[in-house]
């Protein structure tokens, strides 16, 4: 299924300042609110496809990607998981007044200590064909990646009561060091070493986990990939990268897709184009060939008097647009084939017609050559 317009999510103009994209979110979050639609199944897709838009375009950079790109340049989050509790600790200053902040908790009130430590990204590349990107595709891989230990549930101690404060920061998190002297000494703050900032050591560590909270697994995942992508394209999925240390943030998982080159097809943005050999016979007498598409095959029909060099559009076979503005098509670019060896008699046959009136070269202005036509279909 094809991503909405972002803009028509939050139903504003694309060149709506970022003000009135706020208001059109928040209006759509609390009319779609899970806590107001328990169980609804509609409101809670509504809810996650406003969020997915406004986090895109309320981020200045992303929005400008978006423009320009579309869907997967300004790289959405989730990946099908989306979760609540995230939205809402990024989102939480939209929810001000609406009865909702602080439903899923947490998120606010004072500086809290850092929890373990966020995960790596992972990247990977995926390799897709010009079928699978013209068509969408949910691809299922096997990756290797740090997960939550099951054992100490991420905690990394042994038991619940396995840890201590951290004698170095006194559970603080964080060291405050003198640096310099004299006029210029100053009080640096950073993380504190003996803990890494967590304010708390483990005396009894996990076994499953040697006290990391997390082990390596390999599991298998499944990807979404929307009709569209192109190469070079990168799709992060947030929160499915490596589990962090002891229960920290995990990592995203950053995708980045890889065109396999087609056999018969070039792409060319969301046209393809395919090049069509005709013999001189078919050229001139006209024929129906049969010619390869992203769909299967299609049947293409050679005018009579067509010249080497033309250029033919099979409407909506090329790659439906990634943002949903409908499809490119399929470029036939003919060519007349000239038979390099000849057999006696096929010489007779060309001999007698090398005279013949109509052979004649006589190109009028319809028969434009390749660079002006060119220029016609690639908009040059
Ligand atoms: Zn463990
Ligand atoms: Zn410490």
């Amino acid at each position: 299924m094809a991503k909405r317009d972002y803009y028509e999510v939050l139903g504003v103009a694309r060149n709506a300042p970022a003000e009135d994209i706020k208001k059109a979110y928040r209006k759509l979050a609390i009319q779609y609110h899970p806590d107001k639609n328990p169980g609804n199944r509609e409101a809670e897709e509504k809810f996650k496809e406003a969020s997915e838009a406004y986090e895109v375009l309320s981020d200045e950079q992303r929005r400008a990607k978006y423009d320009r790109f579309g869907h997967e340049a300004a790289g959405f989050s989730g990946g099908g998981g989306g979760d609540f509790n995230d939205i809402f600790s990024r989102f939480s200053d939209i929810f001000e007044g609406s009865g909702f902040e602080g439903f899923f908790g947490g998120a606010r009130g004072g500086q809290r200590r850092a929890r373990g430590q966020r995960g790596a990204d992972l990247r990977i590349k995926l390799k897709l064909t010009l079928e699978e990107i013209a068509n969408g595709v949910e691809k299922t891989l096997k990756i290797r990646r740090q997960v939550i230990c099951k054992s100490c549930a991420g905690t990394g101690a042994d038991e619940g009561s396995s840890f201590q404060t951290c004698p170095t920061c006194n559970g603080q998190g964080e060291v405050r060091q003198q640096v310099g002297g004299g006029f210029f000494s100053q009080i640096v703050v950073s993380a504190c070493p003996s803990c890494n900032g967590e304010g708390k050591i483990i005396t009894q560590r996990c076994m499953a986990c040697s006290g990391e909270g997390r082990v390596p697994e390999e599991q298998s995942i499944t990807i979404n990939i929307p009709a569209g992508v192109s190469d070079g394209m990168q799709l992060s999925m947030r929160g499915q990268g490596n589990a962090g240390k002891r229960g920290g943030d995990p990592g995203d998982l950053l995708v980045q897709f890889e065109e396999v080159p087609h056999d018969f097809l070039v792409r060319d943005g969301d046209n393809v184009i395919f090049d069509l050999y005709v013999n001189f016979a078919d050229a001139a007498l006209g024929a129906s060939v049969e010619v390869p598409t992203l769909g299967g095959k299609a049947r293409f029909k050679v005018e009579p008097g067509t010249q080497s060099g033309e250029i033919k559009r099979l409407k909506g076979k090329g790659i439906p647009n990634i943002n949903g503005y409908g499809a490119g098509d399929q470029l036939v670019h003919i060519n007349v084939w000239t038979p390099k060896n000849l057999s006696g008699e096929e010489k007779k046959v060309l001999e007698k017609l090398r005279t013949s009136n109509n052979f004649i070269p006589s190109p009028g202005k319809q028969d434009r050559g390749f660079f002006s036509k060119m220029k016609e279909f690639f908009g040059g």
